[in-house]
């Protein structure tokens, strides 16, 4: 796409406005999913501090064009042939759903002398073509990976519905923040609960109500999703 001052500015003006509009402790991570570096350099100027990413190709590339200081969240599905190169190129992985994938992370960081940062997803609506694990599920996965020494567990992430009434999100975000406070109060080794990184653009005040300290937005800070 091309970008001229006008784009920039609305992009600036619309980071500038959510972040003062943030309670302090909540980190803003600008989803940036089929975004163009021109847009992402006018959010980080505007004082955007961490980007996610869907796809670890496109993130790949947006990471060689966006040369600047700033953390990268892996906050899409990630494929296990991917993490190799997503254990390269980013410093969380919101997304572990599974042992297998969480082992695959732990060897891939480890080659790669590394300690990554994850949270586990949770498909709080427990839908079936959602990614995520079931919320009876949750605890008995991070039984099964605490001990994987390249990983940290340091929280809960999860999705809710995209569109409609934002208060249609709530329960969603509710049954995600107690299993957040349940897993805090289980003190399971190796495993903290820092952050809940709940809310997008539609639903993020809903998500901060109940609890979430990471917000990812993506529509309100870049406008509507280029095709
Ligand atoms: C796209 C995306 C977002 C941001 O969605 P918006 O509705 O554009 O704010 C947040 N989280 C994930 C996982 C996403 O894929």
């Amino acid at each position: 796409m091309i970008m001229d001052e006008d784009d920039s500015n609305r992009i600036k003006e619309n980071v500038y406005r959510i972040k003062s509009s943030l309670p302090g402790e909540v980190l803003l991570v600008a989803a940036a999913k089929k975004k163009a570096p021109e847009e992402v350099k006018a959010a980080i100027g505007a004082g955007i501090k961490i980007i996610g990413h869907n796809y670890v190709q496109e993130a790949e590339r947006m990471r060689q064009a966006v040369d600047e200081p700033v953390q990268w969240h892996m906050i899409g599905h990630l494929q296990r042939n991917k993490v190799k190169t997503a254990v390269r190129l980013f410093d969380m992985i919101e997304t572990i759903d599974s042992v297998r994938l969480a082992e695959e992370v732990n060897d891939r960081c480890g080659s790669a002398g590394k300690t990554m940062p994850v949270l586990i997803e949770i498909n709080s609506g427990k839908e079936s073509n959602k990614t995520g694990v079931l919320p009876d599920d949750v605890e008995k996965l991070i039984l099964q990976i605490n001990n994987l020494s390249n990983l940290k567990i340091l929280g809960l992430m999860t999705m809710g519905p995209r569109f409609g009434n934002p208060e249609n999100a709530r329960p969603y975000f509710k049954v995600t923040r107690s299993i957040f406070d349940h897993l805090k109060r289980a003190k399971i080794p190796n495993v903290e609960m820092r952050y809940l990184s709940m809310g997008m653009s539609n639903s993020y005040r809903i998500a901060i109500e109940e609890g979430a300290n990471i917000v990812r937005l993506g529509t309100v800070l870049f406008g509507e999703r280029n095709k």
